[in-house]
């Protein structure tokens, strides 16, 4: 018997990818520009994300966990790779060593434990230096907190960058930016011969250009909008398409999907579609009496989600379709080409990057190019 082809299908377009990383590339210049490939790179799958990368001319990568450093040395013999995590709470700082993984080192402790390696096996040992410069999440907490660690361990610690993160690049307006640049600037001063790394997408496109020598960007070579509120300069890299499994009419007044959350106003006709929240779709992305929710696209037109999206099953209103047009078989786009992933996202109240690091295990994955 063959396997049959899951109802729900993912393509993710490798060469958009591709282009995504040598547009984000070109813009950063003259600084370089790595790839953040954490979270099995936002959900499309590391195995196949991180060699199209490579072949576009990434050379540096950034994953968050120690396994997920050690699944892409498999992938990435040449690669620099950095472990945004750090020196994680009881592993074994060795095990970085032996797959040549970079840990962003956050605290005294962490450095402690480094520098102890580098002493026992005499190899001054690669690393990044985190400078906390406002998310209050991983880092040094001061340049003052940086500067007294490398004090007692500079001789032993083989840093080769120095980095920090935005707490809200994708808001140009936002006055916490200007701060965390000044922080990061005066950090750079007092390590002049560190490489600095600051900008993640969106920061790329601040005005200010915080790129220093290396940026980091993840989301938007996922085709996700680094500028929101403008038009995206990335091209979309993920699009989920679901298949319809019925089609029926209801009358005015009668309600659809779990606790009876919208209305039909006139007779309307609902197509079920087979992906729910345990594919990863937000509960929340159909349209309630009281608010609208997300838009999928049938034949190139768009209509609403309504109701509460259920474990296995989602419900779109194709009363305004032309009817021949929806049939059961014929496949929803979620997001993709046709509805903008940020769209979605935004619509279902939640952002693309949750949308995509949380598609389910049950689509078909297919990569084009
Ligand atoms: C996830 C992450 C990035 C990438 O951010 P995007 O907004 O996806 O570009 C960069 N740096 C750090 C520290 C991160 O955690």
């Amino acid at each position: 018997m063959t396997v049959p082809e899951p109802p729900g299908r993912l393509t993710i377009d490798l060469s958009a990818l591709a282009d995504n990383y040598r547009a984000l590339a070109k813009r950063a210049g003259p600084g370089r520009c790595a790839a953040v490939v954490k979270a099995s790179a936002y959900g499309i799958g590391l195995d196949r994300a991180a060699p199209a990368l490579w072949a576009a001319g990434a050379r540096t990568f950034f994953v968050a966990h120690l396994g997920e450093g050690v699944a892409a040395r498999g992938l990435l013999p040449e690669a620099g790779i950095y472990v945004l995590n750090g020196l994680e709470a009881g592993a074994d700082p060795a095990d970085y060593l032996a797959h040549r993984l970079k840990p962003a080192i956050g605290s005294l402790e962490e450095l402690a434990r480094w520098s102890e390696l580098a002493a026992r096996t005499g190899r001054r040992s690669p690393c990044a230096l985190h400078l906390d410069t406002g998310m209050s999440r991983l880092g040094f907490s001061s340049l003052d907190a940086l500067r007294a660690a490398m004090a007692s361990h500079a001789q032993a610690c083989g840093a080769d960058l120095l980095m920090s993160h935005f707490v809200s690049s994708e808001a140009p307006g936002d006055p916490l930016n200007a701060i965390q640049i000044a922080r990061f600037a005066e950090a750079r001063a007092a390590f002049p011969h560190l490489p600095g790394s600051l900008a993640n997408s969106s920061a790329i496109f601040l005005p200010e250009r915080p790129i220093h020598d290396l940026a980091r960007p993840g989301y938007a070579l996922y085709g996700g909008n680094p500028t929101p509120g403008r038009e995206n300069p990335m091209r979309p890299v993920v699009t989920l398409s679901v298949a319809v499994q019925q089609i029926r009419t209801i009358e005015p007044g009668a309600t659809c999907g779990y606790n009876a959350q919208w209305t039909a106003k006139r007779p309307t006709r609902l197509a079920t579609l087979l992906a729910g929240y345990a594919d990863g779709l937000p509960r929340g992305a159909g349209a309630t009496d009281d608010r609208p929710g997300a838009e999928v696209a049938i034949a190139g037109r768009r209509c609403p989600l309504v109701g509460r999206v259920s474990m296995d099953l989602t419900i779109a209103d194709v009363t305004d379709l032309p009817e021949d047009t929806v049939r059961p078989g014929v496949r929803a786009e979620m997001f993709g080409a046709t509805i903008p992933l940020d769209d979605f996202a935004a619509r279902s109240g939640t952002i693309g990057y949750r949308l995509l690091t949380g598609l389910g295990p049950r689509y078909a994955r297919r990569f084009l190019n």
